[in-house]
């Protein structure tokens, strides 16, 4: 039996769908230790024990694993952001395709084919959005950055290897001004102070910069000097926004956004298209990636023309718009009433007329267009984390569209889901792993179903 605090000898056999490490004792209880790698022989300090696994920690690296580099972050060891900085981007890879694997085949009992991953030309700077909270540690010093892995603990940082180097100036900037000004900073445990978020996002191609605050009340004490810094120190400023967020809870944004500056949206390309993007729209964070996941999205609608193609989860519809010349009519269908809006507007924007929007909850949409006797050929999903769900693979079975192109950011609820679809008559013929989040440990995957 392993005891707290006992020192061990491990070997580092796989990663888990979190990205930690696990070894197995002698006596077969599997060893989680974050920060390790596929082939670390370690010494292990035993953290907790359970019955049949344990946490632990690496007390030291007695032989280290060939994949391994030296991490290039200062915050790396504190930070949950990145949960691989310590091995090869090679190995990275490997390790994301086999989790797809895993899930797809064992969680959801389905054989199919398995394509390589669509690896990420960058594997740093290549996000084009960040939500950093803002805290006051005890000493009442602002902390601004990212939270401690599954912690509420702000670590405090003045650049993130991930993001643009432009967005380390806007947190310079703000910081300069909470120091200047006092500002007053919202605290989680009592629900009192004001600014709670910097929400920056740079649409890559157009260079248009945008800035939001996140504020529990309407808006910041001397704002209209931030945003003259702002605008001094970044001349792609686009627009600053002011959200306000009273509630007591971890959602980041709040319902009400005010324009303090531009017209409160940025503009961006994909695919070729023009896409504005306000602060509410789901937007790609990995842009170049998205455009190589939609391009084997689109290699699997198959489409020639003729076809009517439904688009469900789509956001500010980019995946079908980047799909509209290729066929007859596009229907999206998206929850976000803003999201609703840009996607009217890219079409128009770019031209399209055979596209309309729905804001509705999918499955219901799904079940209403089938009411209404819509019978697409292809339908394309790309649900949020928690899946599509069983209620909407059966109303799919019966608007019965020749191809299913499921875009997912979950292996393990695609996984369930692909097993929905296999009871419902749809095979699925091949999935690809896209990695449009290099050195954390998500995956994203796009599979082509069949009747
Ligand atoms: N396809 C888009 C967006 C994918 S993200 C793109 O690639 O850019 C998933 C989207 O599903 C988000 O825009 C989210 O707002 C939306 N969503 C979440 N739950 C939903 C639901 N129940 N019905 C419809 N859309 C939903």
């Amino acid at each position: 039996m392993l005891q707290k605090n006992e020192l061990i000898t491990l070997t580092i056999t796989s990663a888990t769908a979190e990205g930690s490490g696990v070894g197995r004792t002698d006596d077969g209880i599997a060893v989680f230790v974050p920060q390790s790698a596929v082939g670390d022989v370690l010494t292990v300090r035993i953290l907790k024990v359970k019955k049949t696994y344990a946490f632990g920690k690496i007390e030291a690296i007695l032989t280290p694993a060939a994949s391994r580099i030296e991490p290039d972050c200062p915050q790396f060891r504190q930070c949950g952001g990145c949960v691989w900085r310590h091995i090869s981007y090679e190995e990275e890879c490997r390790l994301k395709e086999q989790k797809v694997i895993d899930a797809i085949t064992r969680i959801g009992g389905v054989q199919t084919t398995f394509r390589p991953i669509i690896s990420s030309e960058r594997v740093d700077r290549y996000r084009n959005k960040a939500q950093l909270p803002l805290s006051r540690d005890r000493e009442g010093k602002v902390r601004m950055g990212f939270y401690a892995f599954h912690s509420h603990r702000v670590i405090d940082c003045s650049d993130c290897a991930l993001q643009p180097a432009i967005f380390a100036e806007v947190m310079r900037v703000t910081r300069e001004f909470i120091g200047e000004y006092d500002t007053s900073i919202y605290d989680e445990a009592t629900g009192k102070g004001s600014l709670r978020h910097l929400y920056i996002r740079l649409a890559e191609v157009t260079d248009e910069l945008m800035v939001c605050y996140v504020v529990n009340g309407n808006g910041l004490k001397h704002e209209d000097v931030l945003i003259q810094r702002l605008k001094e120190a970044l001349p792609n400023l686009k627009t600053v926004v002011f959200n306000s967020n009273r509630e007591k809870t971890n959602v980041i944004l709040g319902s009400k956004n005010r324009v303090a500056y531009g017209s409160g949206t940025i503009e961006d390309e994909l695919c070729g298209l023009r896409f504005r993007i306000s602060p509410f729209s789901f937007w790609q964070v990995n842009r170049r990636q998205a455009e190589r996941l939609y391009a084997q999205a689109k290699a699997y609608a198959g489409l020639t023309g003729s076809e009517v193609l439904l688009d469900l989860y789509c956001g500010t519809g980019t995946i079908g718009l980047t799909m509209a010349k290729d066929c007859k009519q596009l229907i999206g269908v998206e929850v976000i009433p803003d999201a609703v809006r840009d996607a009217e507007a890219n079409a128009a924007a770019n031209g399209i007329q055979n596209a309309r929007f729905l804001c509705a909850d999918a499955p219901a949409a799904a079940e209403q267009l089938r009411q209404e006797g819509v019978s697409p050929d292809v339908v394309i999903l790309d649900p949020p984390r928690k899946g599509c769900g069983e209620d909407l693979v059966k109303t799919i079975r019966k608007m019965a569209p020749r191809r299913v192109v499921y875009v997912s950011c979950d292996p393990a609820t695609l996984a369930r889901d692909l097993k929905y679809f296999a009871e419902n008559g749809y095979t699925t013929g091949e999935v690809t792993p896209c990695d449009m989040f290099p050195r954390t440990a998500h995956v994203e995957s796009v599979c082509l179903l069949s009747r």
